[in-house]
């Protein structure tokens, strides 16, 4: 704990921390490094039960732990004094823009409570099955030799890898190439936004000949070339800096072929649930991916992963520590507790 805690009084008891999360090893993006990352985790208390939920604020969205504190302390009232009524909830909430992550860790306690009522697993309250794909490791950005190490120590842990990539050095090809070297997996990439059209049609060709599956988010959200780009590449694209919530999807289908859902953009599980049924009425795959999040969080992203193609829950596996352990990894699979509500404590 920051020591940033405040307690609110409504009809339900909500209480909201921010918590600093230790990552084992530093991890690279193209725009950023990190050491550590902090989360909001939301309680949600009603009689006897506590609902917790989690989600990570996304700098580049211009939300950060405060504000997502300071959105709950000023709107966390809106939750009222039912917590199964999600879709008067959300309604509420939605008065006022932004502010996603704050309004996932709602989300995520008011599920988990649902589910701790109930005494039911979330997953099962939704009708969901318990496990969806397997999850993608993170090869974190570094020099080609470096990333291709790191893909040695995980061999026979995961069932597939996901580069990252921009290195704005000319060798995001070369990095795919040492880490084919090394691995049959399956490869995804992710981009950052840090490609031109003109990069993007250079390199996109030679990865689908190293047997990539698929580019995420190759270009800057809202690049005026991502139909160009769409139409031309050999590769599936997905897009997840362009895709936050479900106002986004259809435009999603001129640009890309597939859709990154995150809990801590789409505002929780039940908007990732729409997104996830938007994107396939307009025949668009669908990924779901996380921040670093703990057992809370990822828990939270395991209740959609049935319905995706794609599961990217690597966020708690990623710690030094889970401070809240509860989801198993077994086989390359995240597996959610068959415990009542998100089954994290
Ligand atoms: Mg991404």
């Amino acid at each position: 704990m920051l020591g940033i805690s405040k307690t609110y009084y409504c009809p339900m008891e909500i209480h909201a921390d921010v918590v600093r999360l230790q990552l084992a090893e530093t991890f690279t993006i193209a725009r950023e490094s990190n050491d550590w990352d902090d989360v909001v985790q939301v309680e949600i208390r009603r009689g006897d039960h506590v609902g917790r939920g989690e989600a990570a604020p996304i700098e580049r969205y211009e939300e950060t732990p405060t504000s997502a504190l300071a959105f709950i302390e000023e709107h966390g009232a809106l939750v009222g004094d039912d917590p199964f009524d999600l879709e008067q909830i959300g309604a509420r909430l939605a008065e006022f823009p932004g502010e996603h992550a704050a309004k996932a860790a709602l989300d995520g306690a008011l599920h988990d409570l649902q589910g701790k009522i109930l005494g039911v697993p979330v997953w099962r309250l939704l009708g969901l099955p318990r496990v969806g794909p397997p999850t993608s490791w993170t090869i974190w950005l570094g020099d080609p030799d470096d990333m291709a190490r790191r893909t040695e120590k995980v061999t026979g842990r995961f069932r597939r890898l996901k580069l990252k990539l921009g290195g704005a050095d000319g060798l995001d090809v070369e990095r795919v190439r040492a880490v084919r070297s090394r691995t049959d997996l399956p490869l995804q990439v992710d981009v950052n936004e840090w490609w031109s059209l003109a990069e993007a049609l250079d390199a996109i060709p030679q990865l689908a000949e190293l047997g990539v599956s698929y580019v995420e988010q190759p270009l800057p959200a809202g690049d005026p070339g991502a139909e160009e780009l769409k139409a031309r590449s050999p590769l599936p694209i997905y897009v997840d800096e362009d895709c936050h919530t479900l106002s986004d999807v259809v435009r999603c289908a001129d640009i890309a072929d597939g859709i990154t859902i995150k809990l801590a953009k789409s505002g929780g599980i039940r908007e990732g649930i729409r997104m996830a049924h938007a994107a396939r009425a307009l025949g668009l795959g669908v990924m779901v991916g996380c921040m670093v999040e703990s057992g809370i969080g990822i828990a939270a992203g395991c209740v959609i992963a049935p319905l995706c193609d794609h599961v990217d829950l690597d966020g708690n596996l990623l710690l030094a520590e889970d401070p809240c352990p509860g989801v198993l990894f077994a086989d390359g699979f995240q597996v959610p507790s068959d415990g009542p509500g998100l089954g994290v404590g």
